[in-house]
């Protein structure tokens, strides 16, 4: 077997193994096997490649490659390693980034290498250039914008600018025009002008884009990177890289479809850059006075309750509440109140965030529920406790004029009784003011979430005679 063959049939069984990935991810109990999958897959993949590229470079060749392993390799796990939950998003942003980069140079690349090509083939490959370094860089702007917004170094409030519908357009068939002149009579200034076209466009994509909707952007640039692998993946002829690109960009467009519809937001006009969405009005308006509250008296609450629903958000993330949280789950449960978790789709950073967080402290799965199999619940509930979330349960959304109207949220306002744990009045990610905060029936008790949590257990502990273990007997690397 020559060793290009041993490569094709390592680079199916690497794609066989991604495909597998995939599906485990998909569930909570099969995850683990999915990032084995992943870690198994990609390990081949590489083998394979670098087996099969050593044999036809040179030395120098072989020691960038190396060179560029160990780097690469070395910083991709100290970052992976020291990064926070919370930081998880922006860390994927740049890793985008870097996929779009990578497409970029690769497509460029492909452009300046001598090659053999003639007639029908050169123009495909000239096609392909120009759509992969189109692609790679506003997957690479894009990304760096999302980066931006998600660690808070800008403004998550939308770009208005004048015309940019039309500008968003316009560089769509500028895009198109250039195609053509560039596979008829390529040229390095066609390059060039569809490079800086592109790198305008996706900051511009993604700039224009407001808090409430990044869920999205992050999961639609997951797809662009994947369409941008897929590109490079034709230029270097890589057939694993052109399969793994096209499962990235269609699970990352499946993904983004979905929270779309999570969301009630158009699909076509979250990839557009928020086309034909109008600037928001409003969010000066007097609210009234919010009410405080203390651990004593939600302790309080707490015992008399008979149904609890916890709606953990962002701040939970932050705080690392979920292990106090999960006692108090367990405390509860132990004297008979019904206890349950009402996940909203985009609630966090990350899909999928708050039921790690609580997966990780064992909080039980069958008492964790999705926003739409809890809301009609919340109306017949004791107390809920919001911990660290805001946008996603925000009466506002219901309001035409605000940024996040049309966004379906927990209606938690329905319950008896509301505690909203947060450490101060401060607006969510979408930076809309929250009039829950304001309404009759609920208690604001400002603080740390974890450490408001931990005080609430303290204030239990009479009551309920010593049943629980110390929360300081959680051990110190689940924390
Ligand atoms: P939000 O980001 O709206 O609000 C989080 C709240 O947590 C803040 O109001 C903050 O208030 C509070 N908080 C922060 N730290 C602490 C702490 N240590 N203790 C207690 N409270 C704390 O959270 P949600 O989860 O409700 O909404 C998620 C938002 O993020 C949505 O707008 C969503 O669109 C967006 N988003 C979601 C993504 C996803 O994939 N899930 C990706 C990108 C964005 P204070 O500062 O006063 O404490």
């Amino acid at each position: 077997m020559s060793a290009v063959t041993a490569a094709q049939a390592a680079y199916i069984v690497a794609a066989l193994l991604f495909v597998l990935s995939l599906a485990g991810l998909s569930k909570h109990e099969t995850s683990r096997n999915g990032v084995a999958f992943g870690i198994a897959g990609m390990t081949i993949a590489l083998v394979a490649t670098i087996g099969l590229a050593s044999r036809s470079i040179s030395a120098m060749g072989v020691a960038l490659l190396a060179i560029a392993l160990l780097v690469g390799g070395g910083l991709g796990i100290w970052r992976a390693r020291v990064v926070e939950m919370t930081g998880m998003p922006e860390l994927i942003a740049v890793m985008h980034s870097f996929v779009g980069l990578a497409a970029v140079l690769v497509g460029w690349n492909g452009y300046l290498e001598h090659n053999e090509m003639t007639g029908a083939l050169l123009r495909i490959h000239h096609g392909e250039v120009f759509i992969g370094v189109f692609i790679g860089a506003v997957t690479f702007t894009g990304s760096i914008v999302a980066y931006l917004k998600l660690s808070a170094r800008i403004k998550s409030a939308p770009l208005m600018l004048p015309g940019r519908n039309v500008l968003n357009l316009g560089a769509l068939v500028a895009f198109a025009v250039l195609t053509v002149f560039f596979v008829v009579r390529p040229n390095v200034w066609l390059l060039t002008a569809v490079t800086v076209l592109a790198l305008a466009l996706g900051w511009h994509l993604v700039a224009s884009i407001g808090g409430g909707d990044m869920p999205v952007v992050v999961s639609m640039l997951n797809s662009y990177s994947g369409w941008a692998a897929a590109a490079s993946g034709f230029l270097l002829n890589n057939n694993l890289l052109i399969v793994t690109g096209a499962l990235v960009g269609s699970s990352g467009a499946y993904l983004s479809y979905i929270m779309c519809q999570a969301m009630n937001r158009s699909f076509i006009s979250v990839i557009a850059g928020g086309f034909g969405v109008e600037a928001a009005t409003g969010g000066d308006e007097d609210l009234g006075e919010h009410r405080e509250t203390n651990a004593e008296e939600v302790a309080e609450l707490l015992r008399n309750a008979t149904s609890v629903v916890i709606t953990p958000g962002y701040g939970m993330a932050v705080a690392q509440a979920q292990y106090p949280i999960a006692e108090l789950t367990r405390i509860l449960r132990a004297h008979g109140v019904e206890v349950r978790f009402g996940i909203h789709p985009v609630a966090g950073r990350l899909p999928g965030h708050m039921n790690v967080l609580l997966a990780e402290a064992h909080v039980p799965y069958d008492i964790v529920l999705e926003m739409d199999e809890i809301n009609d619940d919340l109306a017949d509930t004791s107390v809920v406790l919001v911990i660290g979330a805001n946008d996603t349960v925000n009466p506002a959304a219901a309001d035409p004029g605000s940024p996040i109207a049309g966004m379906p949220v927990l209606r938690v306002w329905e319950a008896a009784n509301v505690v909203v744990f947060k450490r101060s009045m401060a607006t969510g990610y979408a930076g809309v003011q929250n009039p829950l905060f304001f309404r009759e029936n609920t208690q604001m008790l400002f603080g740390d979430a974890k450490q408001r949590v931990d005080d609430i257990l303290r204030a239990l502990a009479p009551s309920v005679g010593g049943q629980r273990e110390p929360v300081d007997a959680v051990p110190a690397g689940a924390r």
